[in-house]
C-alpha cells in the first residue's frame, strides 16, 4: 500500500475530509481521556449520524479505531490512531490523563507529533523489564532503548503493525528477539521513532 504522507495511519483509509474529520474528533476525545459516542462525534463534526457510523465502520475495518457498546448503549469509540482507553502493556500520561496505546511506538510518536510533555512506559519483549519513556515538548529523552519498525504489508494497522512495533532495553535485547522470530523490519533509535511519529500523526496537530 502506498504511503504518500509517510503515515501508516493515513495510508490505511481514504483521505477525504469527512473521514479525516471523524478521525480527528475521535482522537481528540480519547486524548482528553474519555470514550466518545458516535452521536457526540456527529455533534463535534456537524456530520449526520449515518455518515459518522459508516466512517467509524471503515476506521474499525482499517484497524485505526476500536469501539465498544454496553447492553442497549450507543456505540462508542474507545481507541483511535494508537491511543486507547483500554488497558494494554503500553501506558502514557497526557495532561493528567492516564491512557494506554496499541504499541510502544505510540508512546513516543504521539507526543512527538503533538509537541507534548508525557511520561509513559512499555515492556521489553525480551526480558520483560519496564522501559520508561519520557517526552518533553515533543522531544524524546534518550535512554538507549531501541525500537523495532515493522515492515507491515497490508491488513488492519492494529493487527499488522502494532503487535511488533516494540521498544527494547537496548540493541542486544532487540537482536535476541529478532533472532527468535522471522520479523521483517528495521531497528530505530528513540529519536528516529519520534521523527517517524511526527509524520505518522501530522494530521492530528491542532
Ligand atoms: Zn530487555
Amino acid at each position: 500500500m502506498p504511503e504518500p504522507s509517510g503515515s501508516i495511519l493515513d495510508a490505511a483509509v481514504d483521505t477525504d475530509p469527512v473521514t479525516l474529520a471523524v478521525r480527528r474528533a475521535a482522537f481528540r476525545a480519547i486524548l482528553g481521556g474519555d470514550t466518545v459516542e458516535e452521536a457526540r462525534i456527529a455533534d463535534l463534526t456537524g456530520l449526520d449520524g449515518a455518515t459518522v457510523r459508516s466512517a467509524v465502520d471503515r476506521l474499525v475495518a482499517a484497524g485505526i479505531a476500536t469501539t465498544n457498546a454496553g447492553e442497549g448503549e450507543q456505540r462508542s469509540v474507545d481507541g483511535s490512531e494508537g491511543l486507547t482507553i483500554r488497558s494494554s502493556a503500553h501506558s502514557i500520561s497526557i495532561s493528567g490523563n492516564d491512557l494506554h496505546t496499541w504499541c510502544a511506538f505510540d508512546v513516543v510518536g504521539i507526543p512527538a507529533a503533538l509537541g507534548l510533555d508525557t511520561t509513559g512506559s512499555t515492556r521489553c519483549p525480551t526480558c520483560g523489564a519496564t522501559i520508561e519513556l519520557t517526552v518533553l515538548r515533543g522531544e524524546v529523552v534518550d535512554t538507549g532503548a531501541v525500537g523495532w519498525w515493522p515492515s507491515a504489508s497490508g491488513g488492519p494497522v492494529i493487527e499488522a503493525f502494532c503487535p511488533s512495533a516494540s521498544i527494547f532495553c537496548n540493541l542486544s535485547h532487540l537482536e535476541t528477539w529478532r533472532a527468535s522470530t522471522n520479523a521483517v523490519g528495521t531497528p530505530r533509535t528513540l529519536a528516529e521513532l519520534a521523527e517517524a511519529g511526527r509524520s505518522t500523526w501530522a494530521s492530528f496537530k491542532d
